[in-house]
């Protein structure tokens, strides 16, 4: 039976030390039971002795799961693509970066942002700060809204 994110958690240093890039151990709990990360990104968990029997327990308990793929929006068909610019302001991690985006203006400037529309196409510019890698977020707000179906995920 899948264990539940507590029993996960009861098992971590529970001292929200940050070091596994996450807030807390109940977020790191969560990501381990999603394959989205892995046991070892908690050095506490790993090199300190007093965690030792729990570290073998979480291996037990989650067993040797490869680490789940994120997937990505990409352009799957930039021919059809018109330049509406419906992904550079529906899209909440580029209304983040650029607050003109949100006012519905179109973006001020391009670092930072994940769409821009350069010569009426679409473009990709940091897929890094798309909201699927940060969390267990489901977004697919980008290819839901695309009227035209050029951007997919998965
Ligand atoms: S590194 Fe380990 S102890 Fe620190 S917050 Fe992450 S899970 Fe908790
Ligand atoms: S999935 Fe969401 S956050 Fe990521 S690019 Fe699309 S709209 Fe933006
Ligand atoms: S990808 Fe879709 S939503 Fe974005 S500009 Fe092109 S047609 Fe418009």
């Amino acid at each position: 039976m899948k264990p539940s994110p507590l029993e996960i958690y009861k098992l971590l240093p529970k001292t929200n030390c940050k070091k596994c890039g996450l807030p807390n151990c109940m977020a790191f709990a969560v990501r381990l039971l999603s394959g989205q990360a892995k046991i070892e990104d908690c050095p506490d968990l790993v090199e300190r002795e007093e965690f030792r029997e729990n570290y073998e327990k979480l291996k037990e308990l989650l067993g040797e799961r490869p680490a789940a793929e994120v997937s990505l929006p990409r352009i799957d068909n930039e021919e059809a693509c018109n330049g509406c610019g419906i992904c550079v302001v529906v899209c909440p991690a580029n209304a983040r970066a650029d607050p003109e985006v949100g006012s519905g203006k179109g973006a001020s400037r391009k670092e930072g942002l994940i769409f821009v529309v350069v010569n009426g196409k679409v473009k990709i510019m940091d897929i890094s700060k798309c909201r699927r890698q940060e969390d267990l977020t489901t977004c697919r707000v980008c290819e839901e809204f695309c009227p035209n179906n050029v951007i997919k995920i998965g």
